[in-house]
């Protein structure tokens, strides 16, 4: 208490005259207002113990009025609000189409066939009434690509902002709680959430793109280390391909497939799995620019979809919408492969924003 004195007891003494000194709670800064004024005449004396009245006034460290750092907030806001709406009630293009392509393929009056209807239903209604697709509205996980000499900073405080909006909205459910206590602060903030990926690009645009992550499907995904003896799964493309169908079968209908696999092999344990989500990123109809990887993507969805496993495991053709796979470097001594796995509610958008932070273009 006695050091909080004396920080407003310095700036009541040190500020211009024509300035309000306040205290701030939160972060215990001296603030200097200078619009309240005349108003804000020192009477009071401070305490003689600790103030000099002949204090200079060139000792005065004036805290800069705040400024918006990034241009056009309010344009920005909604355009991050309008992402957030997008991706929460509207499949992307090339998600729907295989997911009605699957349909056809299904066995006319089946319980899958009847499960891909459902999941039409429910992609059609969405979009119709601009609801989210799934009550789960899953981890709110937002990339952005940014040129040099961005403030993320500013950023992120609009991005949570537009959050906040977006759950009052309804576009987004009351879905973060505390960890320990299990609290749900209703907003979808707290430490970790929205989880927001900054990559610096050498174009000066800056792209957003989001992506909202269920849980069940992310209670379903895994990490192997290879060898992996109990599917004599060794370091070599075999031994991943062997442990990526073993988490397909381990998953059967618990991830709401048909799903979608994004796998990184190697890196560390952490910069894996999150790589295995940015993997989540590409579309469904793009190619691997590795052979290699590309000839194992196809191989895991044909095989995947042989299994039987189907639509939220009630049987049939379709268990993988897709698998896209990448490879980081690893230590020699470690060899691990993440996978995470989405489901059918593969919600995904971005956008590129103009100069004055309107929505440019859709990037899906
Ligand atoms: S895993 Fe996906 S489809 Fe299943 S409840 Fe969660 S968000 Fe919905």
């Amino acid at each position: 208490m006695a050091k909080k004195m004396t920080k407003k007891a310095v700036a009541k003494k040190t500020a211009p005259k024509n300035q309000k000194v306040k205290v701030s709670k939160k972060s215990k800064k001296v603030v200097a207002s200078p619009k309240k004024a005349k108003k804000a005449a020192p009477k009071k004396a401070a305490p003689k113990k600790v103030v000099s009245k002949k204090a200079p006034a060139k000792k005065v460290v004036a805290v800069k009025k705040a400024t918006a750092p990034v241009a056009n907030t309010q344009t920005l806001e909604a355009s991050l609000l309008e992402l957030i709406r997008s991706t929460s009630a509207v499949l992307p293009d090339d998600v729907q189409k295989v997911i009605l392509e699957a349909l056809e393929r299904e066995e006319k009056n089946t319980t899958a066939e009847y499960a891909m209807n459902i999941i039409k239903a429910n992609i059609e209604l969405a979009k119709k009434k601009s609801q989210p697709l799934c009550q789960d509205t899953g981890t709110v996980l937002f990339y952005v690509n940014h040129p040099i000499g961005f403030d993320q900073g500013a950023f992120t405080k609009l991005i949570q902002k537009s959050v906040v909006k977006a759950t009052e909205m309804g576009y987004l459910r009351q879905n973060s709680v505390d960890s320990l206590t299990g609290e749900n602060s209703g907003m979808n903030i707290g430490p970790g959430h929205p989880s927001i990926h900054y990559h610096q690009h050498s174009k000066p645009t800056v792209e957003v793109r989001l992506m909202l992550k269920g849980g069940g499907c992310e209670n379903v995904g895994a990490q192997y280390s290879l060898p992996y003896g109990p599917l004599e799964a060794g370091r070599d493309l075999d031994g991943v391909r062997k442990v990526i169908l073993d988490a397909v079968h381990k998953a059967q209908g618990k991830g709401c497939g048909p799903g979608v696999l994004g796998v990184c092999i190697g890196g560390d344990r952490g910069a894996g799995y999150i790589e295995s989500k940015e993997q989540l990123l590409r579309t469904l109809d793009d190619k691997n620019t590795n052979p290699s990887l590309a000839e194992l993507e196809s191989e895991i969805v044909e095989t995947s979809n042989k299994l039987g496993i189907g639509p939220m495991g009630f049987g049939g053709k379709t268990t993988l919408l897709g698998c896209k796979i990448s490879a980081l470097n690893r230590l020699p001594a470690s060899f691990f492969v993440s996978i995470s796995y989405m489901c059918w509610a593969y919600r995904r958008q971005g956008v590129e924003l103009s100069a004055n932070n309107e929505i440019k273009k859709w990037l899906y």
